[in-house]
């Protein structure tokens, strides 16, 4: 009898009753209102974003690990729970609720002062207002320190000027929370789209994250109070932080996206017969399925151990993160292509969910700090030498 391949090692058993309580609630969302359509979201490259957000925000899912503002103070394990359920789904969808909360509603929170909280955070913890993280550029990706868009002082109100590419959620959001180098460092903007000047388009002919509105954002001279400004947010140390918060959500989500993968080949080597026999008996398969399972495992313990430190030590620190992040989402790629392999034609069709997840975790291999970017910040943590740049 075949077995769930995180139960072999009683993985659930490092779980509490509230843990698996909110593992469940964000299983019953996905089983509800993303699995039954996201095949067909993925394959019009378009997603229901705002009906989404609300009914994530309906459940407290996001900006789930703030505290106040309508937030559900969830514990790091809690909410890393929820993002490999999600992930599980779609990575598009988790990166909907990563952006929104670990990004945009957590840069608020933690660089924002009262009336901006006030503004912005219960609005998008509810799902009616989203927001969305402008940090890469057209010509500045994995370098952000040397951004071009500007923000300029006119008297008493900031002008900003410049151009955002890859910004999940962009065309849908309600605030965009926009990083621009003034006269000072770096500075982080929350910018209503409303606002004139501000224009988002959609980035067309996606071949990943196809379920997931990314946008191209153009600054024409946009102008804000200086109320707009981030106050506590100084030099780029502060968005680099905030992708420190999304990378942790990332290190569960590929657990999320691997074990799907893993779980339908299961179902299809047990039940799929060539040579008289189910595929799933042949030695060659059953390599591939304990290796693979071994990696899932591993990257589930990373994940945890990961929680369990953030939740005893308060922060990780980012090689910490980074770890996580280069390993989990480089063995989940590695398991959505083997998976492809054991389901030979029908791995490539949308019936089933392996080949979006493996295209999807290409766009994951790449945003939140590639995976060469990652690797150089733990040679750097071990060797104490910087290798970024001659
Ligand atoms: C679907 C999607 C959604 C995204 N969402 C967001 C978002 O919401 N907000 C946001 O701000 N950004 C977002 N991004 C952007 C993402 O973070 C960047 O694509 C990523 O940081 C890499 O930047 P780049 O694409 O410019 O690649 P580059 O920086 O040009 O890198 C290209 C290659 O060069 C390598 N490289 C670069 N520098 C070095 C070095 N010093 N040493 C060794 N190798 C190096 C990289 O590892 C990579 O392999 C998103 C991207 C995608 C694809």
């Amino acid at each position: 009898m075949a077995v769930a391949p995180l139960d072999l090692l009683d993985l659930d058993d490092l779980l509490t009753d509230e843990e698996r309580d909110v593992r469940a609630l964000a299983r019953r969302v996905v089983d509800d209102k993303v699995r039954p359509f996201v095949a067909d979201w993925y394959e019009r490259g378009e997603v229901p974003a705002r009906e989404l957000a609300l009914e994530f925000g309906k459940l407290g899912l996001l900006g789930m690990h703030l505290t106040g503002y309508g937030c559900a103070g969830a514990s790091a394990v809690q909410y890393g729970l929820a993002c490999m359920e999600l992930e599980a789904a779609d990575s598009g969808v988790r990166s909907l609720v990563s952006v929104q909360g670990s990004l945009a509603m957590y840069a608020i929170w933690k660089y924002g002062d009262e009336q901006q909280k006030q503004q912005w955070l219960p609005g998008m913890a509810a799902g009616e207002l989203i927001g969305c993280f402008g940090l890469t550029e057209p010509d500045h990706g994995s370098d952000p320190a040397n951004m071009s868009t500007r923000a300029r002082r006119d008297g008493s109100d900031w002008v900003l000027t410049g151009g955002k590419m890859w910004i999940t959620n962009a065309p849908v959001a309600d605030v965009a929370v926009i990083w621009a180098r003034t006269d000072d460092g770096v500075a982080g903007f929350a910018v209503p789209t409303s606002t004139p000047g501000f224009s988002a388009r959609e980035i067309k002919h996606k071949m990943s994250l196809r379920a997931s509105s990314t946008g191209e954002i153009v600054l024409d001279d946009v102008r804000l109070p200086d109320s707009a400004r981030l106050p506590e947010a100084r030099g780029l140390k502060a968005p680099l932080s905030c992708l420190t918060e999304a990378r942790y959500g990332i290190v569960w989500g590929a657990v999320g996206a691997a074990r799907d993968c893993l779980e339908t080949t299961l179902a299809y080597a047990t039940t799929r017969e060539q040579f008289g026999r189910p595929i799933g008996g042949f030695q060659l398969t059953q390599a591939k399925l304990a290796d693979m399972t071994l990696e899932l495992h591993k990257a589930f313990l990373l994940a945890i151990h990961l929680g369990r430190l953030r939740e005893s030590a308060g922060a990780l620190r980012p090689e910490q993160v980074s770890e996580g992040k280069l390993n989990n989402v480089r063995e989940a790629i590695g398991i959505a292509r083997t998976c492809r392999t054991i389901l030979g034609g029908n791995g490539i069709s949308g019936e089933y969910p392996v080949m979006r997840h493996a295209n999807n975790l290409e766009s994951v291999l790449t945003y939140e700090g590639t995976s060469e970017i990652h690797q150089l910040v733990i040679g750097q943590a071990l060797t104490g030498l910087n290798a970024f740049a001659s």
